[in-house]
């Protein structure tokens, strides 16, 4: 087992023993912010049919050369209506955005350009172009075109176009199931009152939150006191899921004893601590071939860590491929704490400046068990290993937090 190891390193140690997870077939209506298991080929040629791009007429350019050109009427065809196949020379139809231009139609004639007869004629007012206000078949996606990449994220957009292609069912990959197990004697449920010694599990609902924001199926979320043999039937019932994530009691303190069950149930530890504040007691390893994440109790760091670490890999199953967000360059408005040695994710508030640059400033103090530091936050700074301290005007790199944009 590494220890102590960078971040960039055990990011890369986690993402190594993650793969996609298998495929399934959803209806179109719950494939919103899924991933596309497949390529999506276009069967048709989108628009499928030549149609009107405007309310108008349509009508041969022979007829139109002359304006203004009194046509006959000689049908009215709306939208999901076919038009006659002939029309005899001198004649026209009335047609509606939408409808299927027929073949001896060349243009369509805008309304505004006509005037109305009250014999059943229309009057042309200005000469179309060839083609004008006809939509072609294939303008938008040819037939046999590759339209969707697999890997892509089901967009509200790509919903819409999915109905348009005639996938009802959609290849997607499967969500990973998540097990999240918080330890400490120390804890109460939120509906519980406060009694001395104790507090309120806020890790476990925070990182089920998180795991849910990135398209994970919480399948557990249980809490357990510091007692072996508890933890031992909480994992046993984690077992069940695709990602094992425990919370508290992977560091060294007394009853620090969901590494020893881990240990004892076979785990193999790749990393054991990162190069990191928040989260430096971290673990991670494999069960039964299942990744297995050891983060520490702190509210701060659990929800770092799991940002950090579980999330990219609960995408890299779920079929993204680019897994980290990007960064951006921000000037820090005000010092902020650093010591060299380890990779800060400070916790900022960041916003454009009047020059078009991002400012960034800490949430303030960043304890570990500080809640206001990361619910005050709309980004992470990072402060990387090297950095020996962050002086206000320092050039740094941020990223936003997932809930800062709506999903
Ligand atoms: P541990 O990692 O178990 O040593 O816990 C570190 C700190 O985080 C302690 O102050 C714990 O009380 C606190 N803590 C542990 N688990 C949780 C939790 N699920 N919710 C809130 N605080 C926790
Ligand atoms: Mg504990």
């Amino acid at each position: 087992m590494r220890e102590f190891i960078s971040v960039e390193e055990a990011r890369r140690i986690i993402l190594e023993q993650i793969s996609t997870l298998s495929v399934e077939r959803i209806p179109l209506a719950e494939a919103q912010g899924r991933r596309l298991a497949e390529a999506i080929v276009s069967r048709d040629n989108i628009p499928p049919f030549p149609n009107a791009a405007m309310d108008g007429y349509a009508v041969r350019l022979a007829d139109v050369q002359q304006v203004p050109a009194a046509l006959r009427v000689i049908a009215d065809v709306g939208a999901g209506q076919l038009p006659p196949e002939t029309v005899p020379p001198g004649s026209c139809i009335r047609i509606m955005t939408g409808a299927p231009v027929p073949a001896w139609a060349e243009a369509v004639v805008p309304v505004e350009w006509t005037e109305l007869g009250s014999d059943g004629t229309v009057r042309i007012l200005q000469v179309p172009t060839a083609s004008a206000n006809i939509r072609p078949p294939g303008q938008d996606v040819r037939a046999g075109e590759r339209f969707f990449e697999a890997g892509q994220r089901i967009t509200p957009p790509a919903v819409a176009m999915l109905a348009t292609l005639g996938v009802a069912e959609v290849p997607v990959y499967r969500q990973p199931r998540v097990a999240i197990v918080t330890t400490g004697d120390e804890l109460i449920d939120a509906s519980q009152p406060l009694t001395p010694g104790h507090i309120r599990d806020s890790a476990g609902p925070g990182l089920s939150a998180q795991a849910r924001w990135v398209g994970a199926e919480v399948m557990l979320q249980r809490r357990v006191p510091d007692d072996r043999g508890l933890i031992e039937q909480a994992l046993e019932q984690a077992l069940e899921a695709d990602v094992l994530v425990f919370s508290g009691g992977v560091s060294v303190g007394l009853y620090d004893l969901v590494r020893q069950v881990l240990d004892a149930r076979g785990t193999q530890w790749l990393f054991w601590k990162v190069r990191q504040r928040p989260g430096k007691p971290m673990a991670f390893g494999l069960l039964e071939g299942k990744p297995v994440f050891g983060l520490p109790g702190n509210p701060v760091s659990s929800a770092i860590c799991f940002d950090q670490y579980v999330a990219p890999a609960l995408r890299r199953m779920q079929g993204q491929q680019e897994v980290l967000r990007p960064r951006f360059s921000a000037i820090l408005e005000a010092p902020t704490p650093k010591k060299a040695g380890l990779h800060f994710f400070t916790r900022g508030v960041a916003r454009p400046g009047a020059d078009g640059r991002l400012y960034v400033r800490d949430t303030g103090p960043q304890g570990s068990n500080l809640y206001h530091s990361m619910v005050r936050a709309n980004s992470l700074i990072h402060l990387p290993e090297a950095l020996e301290e962050a002086p206000a005007g320092l050039e740094v790199q941020i990223e936003w937090l997932p809930w800062t944009i709506e999903p």
